[in-house]
C-alpha cells in the first residue's frame, strides 16, 4: 500500500486520546505534541488508529535503527519465545546474553573490547549513566564530575545533574563546541580549540575552584541539545586532556550508537577510545536494554555494588544482537553516513531558500534544522535568536502532512530528523518533500516572535 493511502478509520482514536489526557501525568511529553494512536508499524511507517499513515522520523527518540518491526528483530524475538527459555533471569548467564555480549564486543573499538568489562544496568539509558558515574567514583576515589553545556544524559538525579537543563547541580560545566552561537565568537575548529583550552585551564589552574574530578562525560553528537556534532579534533583533545590527568572519559553513545552517525560508534570517526562507553536505545533492537562497557582496570566494584532486578531482558538481548549483526553485515553505518550527507545537502538548499532557517547540521542520520527569528538582526557571529513558535508550527504542519518529527535544542527550536538507517532514497526524498512543504505552510501562517508578517522566500523551495 502506498504511504499516502489511508486505511479505514478506527472510532476508538478520539476516546483513547481523551482518556490519556485525563489519566496520565502532566509530565507526558511526546503525547502532547503528537496526538496520534499508533496501532501498526513497519519500517519507517506508523499507522494510526485514525487510519492515517505517518513517516516516523522520531524512531523512538533514535532507538529504532532498523525501523519498526524489522523482520530480523521479530524473528529473533520469536525464536526466544518459541525456545521455552526463561524471560526473566536477573543477571544469570544465558546463551542469549552470551550471544549478545559477543556480538556487542565484536563491534566495539578493538582496544577497548580486548580488555573490557560489561555491566548490564537497569533498562534505560539514564540507568547506565548513573552506573558510569558510580563506577568512576569508586575507581578513582574522587567525587566531582565534568559535563558540557547543552548536554542530555537522562532524567534520574545524577544524569539530570550532568545535563544542560539542570537547575541545581554540583557538576562542573564546560563549553561544548557550539558553532552557530559560539561563546568565543569564532566558531569552527578555532572555537572548539578555545573550548578545549578553557577545559584544560580549569583542570590545571589550582585556583580554578574545580577539584580533580572522578570523570568527564560527553556526547560525540549532542542530540537532545540540538544536534551538535563535536569536531573530531575536539574529541581527540578531550581524550588527550583526560588521559594526561588520569580522568576517566565517559562517552555517552546512547543516541549516537549503532550506525546512527555514519560510523558504528560515533567515537570511531575520531578514533578515540573512551574509558567507559554508555549504551542503550538501539542496542536493544527496540526493547529496553542498557549497559556500560569499560576498561577492566576500572572494575574495582564489590559484588553487588550495582544491582537491579531488570538487568536480564532476554527478548531485548536477542533483538539487540540481531540488530547489531544486521547493521554490521549490511554496512548500515556507511549507508547512514552517505544518505545523511545527501539529506544535509538538500537541507542546505532549503536553508538558502528560507530566511527562518538559521542553520542545518548533523552527522549521518542525526539531522537538525534550527529555526530562527527571521526579523531579528544577526549577532556578531551571524546567529539570530531561536524561534520556538515557528518550530512548533513546522512540527505540527509536518504531522498534518504525515511526517513525525520532534523538536530539540536549548529553545526547542531545532526540528530533528532521526529516521531508521534502513530507509530508501525515495523515502528520504519523501521526508524532505513533506518537511519543505510543512515549512512553507508554517511560515505562511505563523507570525515571527516579534509579531511580524510571514517571511519572504529567498528563492524556490527545493
Ligand atoms: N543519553 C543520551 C545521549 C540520550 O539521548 C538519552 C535519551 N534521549 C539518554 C541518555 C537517556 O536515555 P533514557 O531516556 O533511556 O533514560
Amino acid at each position: 500500500m502506498a504511504l499516502t493511502e489511508t486505511v479505514p478509520a478506527a472510532p476508538a482514536h478520539e476516546g483513547i486520546l481523551r482518556r490519556q489526557s485525563l489519566r496520565e501525568s502532566a509530565a507526558r511529553t511526546y503525547a502532547r505534541s503528537l496526538p496520534i494512536v499508533p496501532v501498526r508499524a513497519r519500517g519507517l511507517t506508523i499507522e494510526g488508529a485514525d487510519g492515517r499513515r505517518y513517516l516516523d522520523c522520531l524512531s523512538g527518540a533514535g532507538t529504532l535503527a532498523l525501523g519498526h518491526n524489522h523482520p530480523v528483530v521479530l524473528e529473533a524475538i520469536r525464536t526466544v519465545l518459541d525456545s521455552g527459555a526463561p524471560l526473566h533471569v536477573l543477571d544469570l548467564a544465558t546463551p542469549v546474553k552470551d550471544a549478545f555480549t559477543t556480538e556487542l564486543f565484536a563491534t566495539l573499538p578493538r582496544e577497548l573490547a580486548e580488555k573490557a568489562r560489561i555491566q548490564f544496568c537497569g533498562p534505560a539509558g539514564t540507568d547506565a549513566v548513573e552506573a558510569a558515574f558510580k563506577l568512576v567514583r569508586t575507581a578513582t576515589g574522587r567525587d566531582g564530575l565534568m559535563a558540557f553545556s547543552g548536554a542530555y544524559h537522562g532524567m534520574t538525579a545524577e544524569a539530570l545533574a550532568a545535563s544542560g537543563g539542570a537547575q541545581h547541580t554540583s557538576v562542573v560545566r564546560l563549553p561544548y563546541p557550539y558553532d552557530y552561537r559560539c561563546p568565543f565568537g569564532t566558531g569552527g575548529e578555532r572555537g572548539a580549540e578555545l573550548a578545549a583550552r578553557w577545559t584544560q585551564s580549569l583542570l590545571d589552574d589550582h585556583k580554578s575552584g574545580v577539584p580533580h574530578p572522578a570523570g568527564m562525560i560527553l556526547e560525540p553528537v549532542q542530540g537532545e541539545g540540538g544536534v551538535f556534532p563535536a569536531p573530531d579534533s575536539w574529541l581527540r583533545r578531550m581524550r588527550e586532556i583526560t588521559a594526561a590527568r588520569q580522568i576517566p572519559l565517559i562517552v555517552d553513545e546512547v543516541q549516537t550508537g549503532v550506525g546512527r552517525t555514519g560510523a558504528f560508534w560515533a567515537v570511531d570517526h575520531s578514533g578515540i577510545v573512551p574509558d567507559v562507553i554508555v549504551l542503550s536505545k538501539a542496542i536493544g533492537g527496540s526493547l529496553p536494554l542498557a549497559v556500560i562497557v569499560y576498561r577492566e582496570e576500572l572494575d574495582s566494584w564489590q559484588p553487588g555494588a550495582h544491582a537491579g532486578t531488570f538487568r536480564g531482558n532476554q527478548l531485548a538481548m536477542a533483538a539487540g544482537a540481531a540488530t547489531l549483526a544486521y547493521v554490521r553485515a549490511n554496512s548500515l553505518d556507511r549507508r547512514a553516513g552517505e544518505l545523511g550527507a545527501r539529506m544535509l545537502t538538500r537541507l542546505d538548499s532549503l536553508a538558502a531558500a528560507h530566511d527562518c532557517i538559521g542553520e542545518v547540521r548533523g552527522r549521518g542520520l542525526m539531522l537538525g534544522v534550527e529555526l530562527v527569528d527571521r526579523d531579528a538582526d544577526a549577532d556578531a557571529t551571524g546567529a539570530r535568536p531561536a524561534d520556538p513558535g515557528l518550530a512548533a508550527a513546522v512540527r505540527d504542519a509536518c504531522l498534518d502532512r504525515g511526517l513525525i518529527v520532534e523538536l530539540g535544542g536549548r529553545h526547542s527550536a531545532v526540528v530533528r530528523l532521526l529516521p531508521p538507517l534502513t530507509i530508501t532514497d525515495e523515502q528520504a526524498d519523501a521526508i524532505l518533500d513533506r518537511l519543505a512543504d510543512a515549512l512553507t505552510a508554517a511560515v505562511r501562517t505563523t507570525p515571527g516572535p516579534t509579531g511580524s508578517s510571514p517571511t519572504t522566500m529567498r528563492g524556490t523551495t527545493p
